[in-house]
């Protein structure tokens, strides 16, 4: 009897299994959402280098920053906030990516308000950048870099440890123009979830 309901189990699972894969496969609508004031030149150019890749994007107009986001100790905006305001500002087949151009923070290792080039939920509906930490020289390619990075978070990829590869943890510091791609494995992990982004 134990092992009839044992296989029972494990074929509602495998059932459950296959229709969420085939759920994730389904292209999701990228949402870009600029935020208090954004450039409209940069958020255009974003989305233009998106819309090559992946058709499904879309360009909103420009919103304040959720309210309770403002951290006046440090004049800047809470990561954290602005994220959990921005998954509930879309549709359900969507993920969302908001852009700033000042500083965001969140609580890291410990560290009550510590300055972030981006957040994401891994995975989840939503994600937030910031060009605040990015080099001068090359901010506009470390930008489009930064937005892949969150959103391959949204998809449910963590950081990697290869050097070269998007995913890579910042710790701290801005390796962006290291990085090229993303790497064979964390390309084929997104290529499983059905993204055009790589
Ligand atoms: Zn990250
Ligand atoms: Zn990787």
């Amino acid at each position: 009897m134990r092992y009839y309901f044992l296989a029972f189990v494990l074929l509602l699972f495998s059932c459950k299994k296959e229709k969420s894969e085939s759920d994730n496969v389904s292209q999701k609508v990228i949402v870009i959402q600029p935020l208090g004031g954004f450039k409209v030149k940069q958020a255009k150019k974003v989305f233009a280098e998106i819309k090559a890749l992946n058709p499904n994007v879309v360009l909103r107009t420009d919103i304040s920053f959720p309210e309770n986001s403002f951290y006046k100790p440090r004049n800047r905006y809470r990561a954290d906030s602005i994220i959990k305001h921005l998954k509930n500002n879309i549709g359900k087949d969507s993920v969302i990516v908001g852009l700033s151009n000042y500083d965001i923070s969140t609580t890291y290792k410990g560290i009550k308000d510590w300055g972030v080039m981006g957040l994401g939920y891994v995975p989840g509906k939503s994600c937030v950048v910031s060009d605040f930490r990015l080099s001068a020289k090359t901010k506009n390619q470390q930008f489009y870099k930064l937005v892949l990075h969150e959103l391959g978070h949204t998809e449910g990829l963590p950081h990697c440890s290869v050097k070269t590869c998007l995913m890579r943890d910042a710790e701290g510091g801005n390796p962006l123009d290291q990085e090229k791609a993303f790497c064979q494995s964390c390309k084929s992990f997104l290529k499983g979830k059905g993204w055009q982004l790589i």
